[in-house]
C-alpha cells in the first residue's frame, strides 16, 4: 500500500515514503489556487518533520499568490480558532493527529475555522489531479508574517467561557498527570494548568516530536500515566493526542476511564447547564442517550468525522457535540474538536461537584465498545454489505454511516474506511466480553461471505 494518500480531507504521508517536498509544494499550491489570494494560518504540531513540511507548504501558498501567517508550534484548534480571530481567508495545521512519528499530513481549513468540507475538498483535489494550478508573477508572489498571539487567545477563550470558573478551580489545587507525548500539548497545556491553579506533574511535556510511545490516547498506550498518577495520588490524569484535539482521562485510582468517556462527562455536565440537542458521530457511545434522555435533549448523529459534527452542530444550534475518540466540541467556544476544551469542563465538574473523578464515571451508563477491522482487498464492500442486511433484516437498523445494527443494550457497526481497503466492525454492550463476542461474530460473518462469495 503507498504510504502517500490524497483525498477529499488532505494529503497524508509518510516523509521518506512518499510525502515528498515535490508533493506538499504541489498541493499546497493547489489550495492556494482555489483560495486565489488573502492570508493563510499556518499552525503544526511538534514532529520533527514539521519544519520541512511547513517550508514546502509555505513554498506552494506563495507561489500560488497567497500569504502565510505563521503562528509556530500549536494544537490543531489553535490554528483554527487564529484562522477566526485573525479573519483569515483559510488555514492548514501541519499534523498526522495521533499517528505514528514516521507521519506527516495537512489538514485544510476554511475561513470560518472549520475543516474543508466534502465538497470544497473535492474541488482542491481536482485542482491537484488536473494540475490546474496558478503560479503569480513576481509582484503576487505572498509573503510572510508572523502572529503570537494564537495561544493565547486560544487560552483566553477557554477561561472566559461561560461555564468554567477558573477561581472555582484554582481554590480546589487539583493535583494533575499529564502526558502530552512531546506533542504540541507541551507548548500551552502548562499555561491552562497554570491559571487553574492546578499542581501539575507533566510527563513527556517538551515539544519535541519524539514520540516515545505510540502517540494514541488509547489505554494500552498510558501505562507510565497510569503508574505516576498511583505513586503521586494525584486527583486526575490527562492524556492528549500530539495535535491536542483529542483527550484521554485516568482517575485517581490510576484506571483509565477510555475515551468515549471523556464526551460523555461532557455531555452529562452541559446538558445540567445548557438546552439543546447534542450531537455525535454514529460510532459514539450510546451511553451518550441515555444521558440525554435524563435531560429531555435529543442526540443527532453524523458520518464519522469532525466536519460533519461541527456543521450538524452549526445548523441545529446544538448545546454539545464531539466524537467518542476524546474529541468534545463546544459551540459556544469554537465548532472543533478541543481537548483543552474537554480538560477545562472536566475540572469544572470535579471542582462543582466535589466528587472523584471515578464517582463521577460510575454515576454514567456504562458501556464497553470493542473496534476490530478486516482487510478486505479487492473484495466489493457493496457485496459484504447487502448480504449482512439480507441476513439482518429484521434487527433495527441505522445507516447513517455504513451499516449499525440495535439492540436495546448493544449495537455493532460495519463501516468501510475511506482512505484504506478495510471494514471497521465496532460493537458495543454492556460489558467488555459481551461487545468482544459481538464484534467476534460479525467479523466471522463478514469472513464468511468473503469466503464463499
Ligand atoms: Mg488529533
Amino acid at each position: 500500500m503507498s504510504k502517500l494518500m490524497i483525498s477529499v480531507s488532505g494529503i497524508r504521508g509518510v516523509v521518506g515514503d512518499g510525502l515528498s517536498p515535490e508533493v506538499i509544494v504541489n498541493f499546497a499550491q493547489a489550495f492556494g489556487t482555489y483560495l486565489g489570494s488573502g492570508r493563510v494560518v499556518v499552525g503544526r504540531d511538534s514532529r520533527v518533520t514539521g519544519p520541512m513540511v511547513k517550508h514546502a507548504v509555505y513554498a506552494g501558498l506563495m507561489a500560488a499568490g497567497c500569504d502565510v501567517v505563521e503562528i509556530g508550534v500549536c494544537p490543531t484548534p489553535t490554528v483554527q480558532m487564529a484562522v477566526e480571530l485573525l479573519k483569515a481567508r483559510a488555514g492548514i495545521a501541519i499534523t498526522a493527529s495521533h499517528n505514528p512519528i514516521e507521519w506527516n499530513a495537512l489538514k485544510l481549513i476554511d475561513t470560518t475555522g472549520l475543516f474543508l468540507d466534502e465538497l470544497q475538498g473535492k474541488k482542491v483535489l481536482k485542482l491537484v489531479e488536473d494540475r490546474a494550478i496558478q503560479h503569480v508573477n513576481w509582484e503576487r508572489v505572498g509573503k510572510v508574517e508572523m502572529f503570537d498571539g494564537a495561544i493565547e487567545h486560544h487560552l483566553q477563550s477557554i477561561l472566559k467561557l461561560s461555564v468554567i470558573d477558573p477561581k472555582l478551580i484554582a481554590s480546589r489545587k487539583f493535583k494533575v498527570v499529564v502526558d502530552c507525548v512531546h506533542g504540541a500539548g507541551g507548548t500551552i497545556l502548562p499555561a491552562l494548568l497554570e491559571r487553574l491553579g492546578c499542581d501539575v506533574i507533566f510527563i513527556n511535556k517538551e515539544p519535541t516530536g519524539l514520540f516515545p510511545r505510540p502517540p494514541e490516547p488509547l489505554p494500552e498506550n498510558l501505562t507510565e500515566l497510569c503508574t505516576r498518577m498511583k505513586a503521586v495520588k494525584a486527583d486526575i490524569g490527562f492524556a492528549v493526542d500530539p495535535d491536542v484535539d483529542r483527550l484521554a482521562i485516568v482517575s485517581e485510582e490510576g484506571k483509565p476511564l477510555g475515551e468515549e468517556y471523556t464526551l460523555a462527562l461532557a455531555v452529562n455536565f452541559i446538558l445540567q447547564k445548557k438546552q439543546g440537542p447534542v450531537v455525535v458521530n454514529a460510532s459514539v457511545s450510546q451511553a451518550v442517550e441515555e444521558i440525554a434522555s435524563r435531560y429531555d435533549a435529543e442526540v443527532i448523529r453524523t458520518k464519522v468525522g469532525e466536519i460533519f459534527v461541527a456543521q450538524k452542530m452549526r445548523d441545529v444550534a446544538a448545546a454539545i457535540g464531539g466524537e467518542g475518540n476524546g474529541g468534545v466540541i463546544l459551540s459556544e467556544l469554537h465548532l472543533g474538536r478541543d481537548a483543552l476544551l474537554a480538560i477545562a469542563l472536566t475540572l469544572q465538574q470535579l471542582a462543582e461537584s466535589g466528587l472523584t473523578i471515578s464517582r463521577l464515571h460510575q454515576a454514567l451508563p456504562q458501556y464497553f465498545q470493542s473496534k476490530n477491522k478486516i482487510q478486505i482487498g479487492e473484495f466489493p464492500v457493496a457485496t459484504i454489505l447487502e448480504k449482512l442486511l439480507e441476513k439482518h433484516k429484521k434487527e433495527k437498523l441505522d445507516q447513517t454511516d455504513g451499516l449499525k445494527f440495535l439492540w436495546p443494550d448493544r449495537w455493532v457497526q460495519i463501516r468501510p474506511s475511506n482512505t484504506e481497503p478495510i471494514l471497521r466492525v465496532y460493537s458495543e454492550a454492556r460489558s467488555p466480553d459481551e461487545a468482544n463476542a459481538l464484534g467476534f461474530k460479525f467479523v466471522k460473518e463478514i469472513e464468511r461471505i468473503m469466503k464463499i462469495s
